[in-house]
């Protein structure tokens, strides 16, 4: 349960997986950044996400504190993040 609907069936029953999200009841995958959008928070946990939160600070740079933040959640020692800040 990560807060978001799905688009196809309406259902609010998900299953993450890496940086996706998967419906529980008709199979449709969604990127976590479709959850960010809805305005709720959403804990990633995984290192990888960090690597793709870098990507997006790095060609998004006018949202690249929404992005530090994100990774500071994950991983409060982060410094990569700095680079792009
Ligand atoms: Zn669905």
């Amino acid at each position: 349960m990560v807060g978001i609907k799905c688009k196809s069936c309406g259902a609010e029953d998900f299953t993450k997986s890496g940086g996706q999200v998967i419906c529980n009841y008709c199979g449709s995958t969604y990127i976590l950044e479709d959850n960010e959008r809805t305005g709720k928070e959403t804990t990633i946990s995984l290192s990888s996400d960090i690597d793709i939160l870098l990507d997006k600070m790095r060609m998004d740079p006018d949202n690249a504190k929404r992005y530090a933040n994100l990774i500071l959640d994950i991983d409060p020692s982060n410094k990569e993040i700095y680079k792009y800040l």
